[in-house]
Formats: C-alpha cells, sequence, structure tokens
C-alpha cells in the first residue's frame, strides 16, 4: 500500500501535489534544490543551472480566477493579472494556509530515483538525493517528479547559418532579465511565443530598434476581452468548448480569423498565422500591435543567414549592424535522474498516459505532474493531476491495461498534431476544458450542468455558460468543497475588486445579462430534452 510519497521540486506543481497528498492521508517529503518554494516565479537576478528563469517584468497570461487552486481563490484585492512577484506571494499564502513548509527539504537535490530490486511486488523507489555535499539514499512508495519543463533552452543555432560568424551578442531568452545594457542597440528576437512578445516589446522602449523574426506567424490576442473581462474567463466556457468540438473546422477557422482580426488586421501587421486551421497557443500582448504601429518593433521572416553583423532573411531583405540576437526559440527538457526504461525523452517527447503515467510500469507509482502545455491555465490542471494521481496511488482510482495506455498515447499524439501542428512549441500542447474534464470524470468529480438544469439552474446556467474555473471540480464527488457554489457566485467580486479604486456612482442598467441568461436557459432545456430522446 502506498503512504510515503517522494514529491520532486516545490514549484506549483510540487506544492499542489503536497496539497493533494495531504489530503488523501499520504506522507509525502519534498526535495527542492533551491533554498525557496516558487519554481518558475521566483524570480532572482542570476540564471542558475538546473533552475527555470524568468525576466524581472513577466506578469501571468492567465487570469487569477482561472489559475487558482479550487477550493482556495486568490485574495478579492489582487489584480486580474499577476506579476510574478504577486503570484509568488499568493503561493507562500497557499503554503501557509495548508501548512505545506514543514514537508519540503530545501537545497536537496535529486539525484536519481530508481526502481527497487522487488519493484514488481513493492512497487517502492529509492531515491539518492545530495544536500549540502551529503549523499542520502531514502525509499518511497510512489514518485511524483514535479521537476518542471522550462528549464532547458531549445537553442536551435543549426537553423542559423553563419551564427559563428556574428560577432554581436546573442543568447536564449532564459538569460534574458530587463533592459539594463540594451540602450541604443538594433536588437532581433527570434520567436514568435510569449517570451519573443513580451522581451521585443519591453527592449523596443530603450533599443534604437528591435526585429522579431517569425517563420510562422501567430494570433496576437489581448488579456483584456468582451466587457473589459479577462480573455480566458470569456474564452475558457463549457459553452465555447463545445462549439470548438463541434462545429467543421472551416468554420472554426473563419470564426477565429474574424475573432482575431478584431482588434487589428494580423495581415497588415505581417503576424497572420502560416496555418489558421491550427489551435496553436496565441500570443498575449496588450502592447506588441502598438509597437508595430508606431515602428519600434519590425515583423520580419525567417532567418536564412548571419553575417558579422547582418541578418538576411527570407524574403531577401536584409537588416544591418544588429547587436543582439535573443532567441525565444522556447524550452527542452529531460529527467537527468530516472532511467530511461522509466521516462524516455526522445525528440523532445514523451510517452505518458493521459501526460502523467509511464504506461510500461508494473506500478503505477511514479506520475510526471506539469509536464503539460494546456491552452488555459497549468495550475488548476497540476491540481486535477495530482488529485488524480493521489487517488490511483492509493488504489481508488485504477488504470487499464499497457496496450490500451499504449493505444490512448498513440491517439493523444495524432489528436495532438492535427490540432497544434508539429511545431516544437506545441510537443506538449493539450486542449483545455476536456482535458480537466477528462481527468475529473476518472476522479469523479466532473460535473454535469444538465443533471443540474431542474435541481440549480441558475448554477447549471453559470457552468455551461461562464467561466470554466477549478472551483466548479470542487462541486460534486471526493473533495467536494462546500465553498465551490459560492466561489462559482462571487467571482465576478473579486475580478472588480482590484479595478474598483475610484467609487462611482453605480448605474442603473437594464439586466441585459438577465435576458442572456434567459436565452442560455432556453438552450439548455432544447438540448435536455434532445438528450432525452
Ligand atoms: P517549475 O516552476 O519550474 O518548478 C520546478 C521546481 O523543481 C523548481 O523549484 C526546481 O528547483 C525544482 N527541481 C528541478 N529539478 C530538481 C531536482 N533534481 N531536485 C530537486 N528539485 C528540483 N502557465 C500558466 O498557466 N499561466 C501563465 O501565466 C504562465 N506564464 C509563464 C511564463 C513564463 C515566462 C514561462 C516560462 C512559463 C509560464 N507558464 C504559465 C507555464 C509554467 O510552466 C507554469 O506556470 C508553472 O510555473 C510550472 O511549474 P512547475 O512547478 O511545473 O515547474
Ligand atoms: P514557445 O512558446 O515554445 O515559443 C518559441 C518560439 O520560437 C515559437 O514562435 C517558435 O516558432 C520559435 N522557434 C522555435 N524554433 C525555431 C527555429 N529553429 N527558428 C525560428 N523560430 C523558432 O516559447 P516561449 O515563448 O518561451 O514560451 C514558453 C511557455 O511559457 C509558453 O507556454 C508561454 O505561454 C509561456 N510564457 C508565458 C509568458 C507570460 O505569461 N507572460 C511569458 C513567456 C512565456 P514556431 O511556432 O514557428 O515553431
Amino acid at each position: 500500500m502506498v503512504k510515503k510519497v517522494a514529491v520532486i521540486g516545490a514549484g506549483v506543481s510540487g506544492l499542489i501535489s503536497l496539497k493533494c497528498c495531504v489530503d488523501e492521508g499520504l506522507e509525502p517529503t519534498c526535495f527542492e534544490g533551491t533554498e525557496d518554494i516558487g519554481g518558475l516565479w521566483r524570480f532572482k537576478e542570476t540564471v542558475d543551472d538546473g533552475r527555470a528563469s524568468i525576466y524581472q517584468s513577466v506578469i501571468t497570461n492567465t487570469s487569477k480566477e482561472m489559475s487558482c487552486f479550487s477550493d482556495f481563490p486568490m485574495p478579492e484585492d489582487f489584480p486580474n493579472f499577476l506579476h510574478n512577484s504577486k503570484l509568488l506571494e499568493y503561493f507562500r499564502i497557499v503554503a501557509k494556509k495548508f501548512d505545506l513548509l514543514k514537508y519540503i527539504q530545501f537545497q536537496t537535490t535529486v539525484l536519481s530515483v530508481q526502481r527497487r530490486p522487488d519493484f514488481a511486488s513493492s512497487g517502492q523507489w529509492e531515491i539518492v538525493t545530495v544536500s549540502n555535499g551529503k549523499e542520502r539514499s531514502t525509499v518511497f512508495d510512489a514518485v511524483m517528479v514535479c521537476s518542471g519543463h522550462h528549464i532547458l533552452p531549445h537553442l536551435p543555432l543549426q537553423s542559423f547559418p553563419g551564427i559563428e560568424k556574428f560577432k554581436g551578442q546573442y543568447f536564449h531568452s532564459r538569460q534574458y532579465k530587463q533592459t539594463e545594457g540594451f540602450e541604443g542597440k538594433r536588437i532581433l528576437v527570434i520567436g514568435l511565443g510569449n517570451s519573443a512578445s513580451d522581451i521585443a516589446v519591453e527592449l523596443s522602449k530603450k533599443a534604437a530598434q528591435v526585429f522579431i523574426s517569425t517563420r510562422h506567424g501567430s494570433w496576437v490576442k489581448s488579456r483584456i476581452s468582451d466587457d473589459g473581462y479577462p480573455w480566458d474567463m470569456i474564452f475558457h466556457t463549457r459553452f465555447a468548448s463545445m462549439l470548438r468540438n463541434t462545429l467543421p473546422r472551416t468554420v472554426l477557422k473563419w470564426m477565429t480569423e474574424q475573432q482575431m482580426n478584431q482588434w487589428f488586421s494580423h495581415e497588415n501587421y505581417g503576424l497572420e498565422p502560416q496555418n489558421k486551421y491550427l489551435m496553436k497557443e496565441v500570443v498575449l500582448n496588450d502592447d506588441l500591435p502598438s509597437r508595430l504601429l508606431c515602428g519600434l518593433v519590425k515583423v520580419k521572416p525567417r532567418v536564412k543567414e548571419l553575417t558579422e553583423t547582418t541578418a538576411v532573411f527570407e524574403d531577401g531583405t536584409m537588416e544591418e549592424d544588429i547587436d543582439v540576437i535573443v532567441f525565444a526559440t522556447g524550452y527542452t527538457f529531460s529527467f537527468p535522474f530516472l532511467e530511461e526504461t522509466v521516462v524516455k525523452v526522445e525528440n523532445n517527447m514523451v510517452s505518458l498516459y493521459k501526460c502523467i503515467f509511464p504506461p510500461q510500469l508494473q506500478k503505477s507509482t511514479l506520475a510526471c505532474i506539469g509536464l503539460i502545455q494546456p491552452l488555459g491555465s497549468i495550475f488548476p490542471t497540476v491540481e486535477l493531476q495530482a488529485r488524480w494521481v493521489t487517488r490511483v496511488f492509493k488504489d481508488l482510482c485504477t488504470l487499464p491495461s499497457e496496450s490500451i495506455m499504449m493505444a490512448d498515447i498513440i491517439k493523444r499524439n495524432e489528436k495532438r498534431i492535427d490540432l497544434f501542428g508539429k511545431s516544437n512549441s506545441q510537443i506538449l500542447q493539450t486542449n483545455y476544458i476536456d482535458y480537466l474534464d477528462e481527468l475529473a470524470l476518472e476522479i469523479g468529480v466532473k460535473p454535469d450542468p444538465f443533471s443540474l438544469l431542474l435541481k440549480d439552474p441558475k448554477l447549471a446556467i453559470k457552468l455551461y455558460f461562464g467561466p470554466c474555473n477549478s472551483y466548479q471540480y470542487r462541486l460534486v464527488g471526493p473533495g467536494q468543497w462546500e465553498g465551490a457554489r459560492s466561489a462559482i457566485f462571487t467571482q465576478n467580486q473579486r475580478i472588480l475588486k482590484p479595478l474598483k479604486t475610484r467609487s462611482l456612482k453605480a448605474s442603473s442598467t437594464f439586466p441585459l445579462s438577465f435576458l442572456l441568461k434567459i436565452l442560455g436557459l432556453l438552450a439548455i432545456l432544447v438540448g435536455f430534452l434532445l438528450q432525452l430522446q
């Protein structure tokens, strides 16, 4: 029986894994290589090996109501998108509230995780750690690997002929911290992900000129959506997800184009994605279009060649006197402490059942948490992963046979390529609500708006048409939280609270939202009746 669980890493994945272990009555020990919690979200001036490194200005691109843990909303006065220091503050509050620090051994790095000789019967692991130069070996019943996947840079220098001749400075985005030292420079940023966009925009405030080179383009979206609400509260609803899953791809492509081009024409701005059928992660950046409009950032195509000071692009144009190249080309990952026979990383890919469990182990006592890039927030995602995993460890949920798991892995990968494409940046990409629901179904916590229709119609409407936040997964089943319903109905309050810094007289408005709700109710009713047929 699983009792002692090792958790590797005290970033968000590690913290939530600890909490889930405690919730399930397991005995966790967390090994964290550094001196503190927070992982990626703990900004440091230095770039340390073996640890994620962010720039000083990073702000979340998923909102607080969509990024908090399911039984612990963020404080009302926290802004909707959080500076890294503020998110770290939330993690500190969580760690204190659930008394998690006592389980963590800081400055303790995991060197190896190996199956015990009697693994086939015991499912146990031997973990070797090092702390203050002292190695120690401990036996655990199960392991949760929470070591992160934004640590190793993907630096594709081989795709940049002439880089060896380039006389300027070049580095990966993980080395970038702030604008100091880049004043008056001509800078080329490679890539059009969220790192590239953030860094290009920030540098353009100090540099002489910034160029951003993209090979496939991308949709660029504002964090602000309808009526000023955070984008993900509008985008990630069950209703929108149902539409995305059922509409023909051509219709979906057309709708996406209309939606994305409402703000500005991606074609005119040179950003338009090459393959508009793909649902790749969008870039969330409120400033990039305005920087382009002001000419402070210019979009260029793929780099064909570099010389000592010049970048030549595939359309034949060139930009001279380039001082700095920032490779914002994403990440790769590895598990140096794991044997390849347990988790093998090949071409930056791993074979894990539901992105979590190695399928070939005789005992399912090792799980990877957070090795995923959902279209929505990763925080509720890792929480559901950890809730499921701890219940698998306890034999409260069971996994299918190896062959079924392998078939699922292959199918999932084919679907991923179909939806998101083959690009390196999309290797860990998953849909959001579909994946959350899939895990929730395993645990027995998937809410069913249709069954609630008669019992609690207000809630049914919220569940179906409102933002799919983590509280939805605390309404029923194991781990049910009595505050979940109320958290769903008070989220608006928490969204608006940090904006209410100037008191205004409340205006009386005709409840248009009420009308929409009635229409929504009718739509659900029709859906319900159709289901009955
Ligand atoms: P990490 O935060 O990397 O934590 C891993 C921990 O494991 C670290 O503390 C590390 O020291 C420790 N560790 C590693 N190896 C060992 C070892 N051998 N022994 C002991 N300890 C070890 N996602 C969102 O949903 N919303 C966002 O707004 C968002 N913004 C992002 C911004 C940036 C710049 C980046 C790069 C990613 C962003 N992401 C975002 C995705 C990101 O992956 C998650 O936000 C999340 O922080 C990942 O947490 P983690 O705990 O899995 O990994
Ligand atoms: P990323 O999303 O993987 O993007 C990498 C970019 O580099 C892509 O545009 C990719 O282009 C390009 N690229 C890769 N290889 C290339 C090559 N050989 N030649 C030219 N271009 C190449 O990496 P990231 O931007 O660092 O983001 C990593 C994760 O962190 C993402 O989930 C992101 O959302 C998150 N993040 C969030 C924030 C925030 O919250 N503010 C900030 C930064 C990062 P293709 O698409 O064409 O392959």
